[in-house]
């Protein structure tokens, strides 16, 4: 099924991936293959090719909120390369444009030395800006759509280029149209304020600090696994239903923040969904809310 493609990638398709490796929970299982493209003209190839013989296929950013099952998946995964899609260029009236692959913390770094504010709020986002366009990424008071302007895409068919504005990518809460389309995000412009240098880096050292000190960052996990339900918050719900500190296997209810579930060792996709089914299920029996999964479960 793969071997055009292998002839047209060579040594930039890894067959049978193991996706543990390129996810931040640290568990799951295989897919058929994973292919890194550098360029656009390489992804619109690959999107073109996987179409014409009808191979499944998705993107893959950080994968920091990604977990693939155990039984894998039977299709390739596309990761767009940080040597390629991982360019900053600085524009006028306080733009920039940059390549989806560029990872949140580098880009808050090269911001701040630029003098340009808001973007802070993402610093500590441990993920890729295309990753972060896709899912409207926020914490602290700040998301995506507050500072995006447009998004540079290719269609799933690798046939089209289209640029999106803000109002186009539809964002909500976790959310945006390209969770619908299945348009692949090249490339971000994004509209920041001038700002002082040192209180940019004050601030963005201030919600680290807070983010290490609430968040269980020395285990592997996707961050918050459930979407906050409308007037709650979902760590609170999980707490008030007795199951911090809940384990299956090697998953467990983090102690420190009961909103993430981590991977305390060894933990397997089916040990991880099975402790969310469970906290779901008890949630909803005390509570009558059904949370809903903000980590994208594949295969
Ligand atoms: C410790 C920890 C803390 C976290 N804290 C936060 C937080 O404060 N706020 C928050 O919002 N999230 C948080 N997250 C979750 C996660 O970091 C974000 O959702 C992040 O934006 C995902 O980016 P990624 O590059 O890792 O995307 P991935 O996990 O690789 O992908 C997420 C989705 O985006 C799609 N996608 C990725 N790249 C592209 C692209 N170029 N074009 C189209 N679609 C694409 C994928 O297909 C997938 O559906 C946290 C995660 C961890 C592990």
């Amino acid at each position: 099924m793969i071997n055009k493609l292998k002839i047209m990638m060579g040594d930039k398709l890894t067959e049978n991936a193991d996706m543990s490796r390129y996810t931040s929970f640290r568990a799951g299982g295989c897919a058929r293959a994973l292919i890194e493209v550098a360029t656009t003209e390489e992804l619109k190839a690959v999107l073109q090719l996987v179409t014409e013989e009808n191979i499944p296929h998705m993107v893959i950013g950080n994968g920091s909120n990604m977990l693939f099952k155990d039984s894998g998946y039977d299709g390739i995964v596309i990761k767009l390369s940080q040597q390629g899609f991982d360019y900053v260029n600085f524009g006028e009236n306080n733009t920039v444009s940059a390549g989806t692959a560029v990872a949140n913390g580098v880009l808050a770094k090269m911001l701040q030395r630029e003098g340009l504010a808001g973007f802070e709020f993402a610093s500590g986002i441990p993920g890729s800006l295309g990753g972060a366009v896709f899912m409207n990424a926020g914490a602290y008071g700040g998301e995506m759509k507050d500072i995006v302007k447009s998004v540079k895409t290719i269609s799933p068919d690798g046939q089209e280029e289209r640029i999106f504005t803000a109002e186009e990518m539809d964002f909500g809460y976790r959310h945006s149209c390209l969770e619908e389309n299945g348009y692949i995000a090249v490339e971000v412009t994004m509209e920041l304020e001038k700002g002082d240098r040192e209180e940019i880096a004050a601030r963005m050292k201030e919600l680290m600090e807070k983010r290490n000190s609430k968040q269980p960052v020395n285990y592997p996990s996707a961050g918050s696994t459930f979407k906050r339900p409308e007037g709650y918050f979902a760590g609170k719900l999980i707490e008030d239903a007795g199951l911090k500190g809940l384990t299956v296997g090697g998953a467990q209810v983090s102690t420190l923040h009961s909103g993430f579930v981590i991977n305390i060792g060894g933990a397997t996709a089916t040990d991880i969904l099975q402790l969310m089914a469970l906290v779901q299920n008890t949630v909803y029996d005390k509570f009558g809310v059904m949370l809903e999964p903000e980590v994208r479960i594949i295969g």
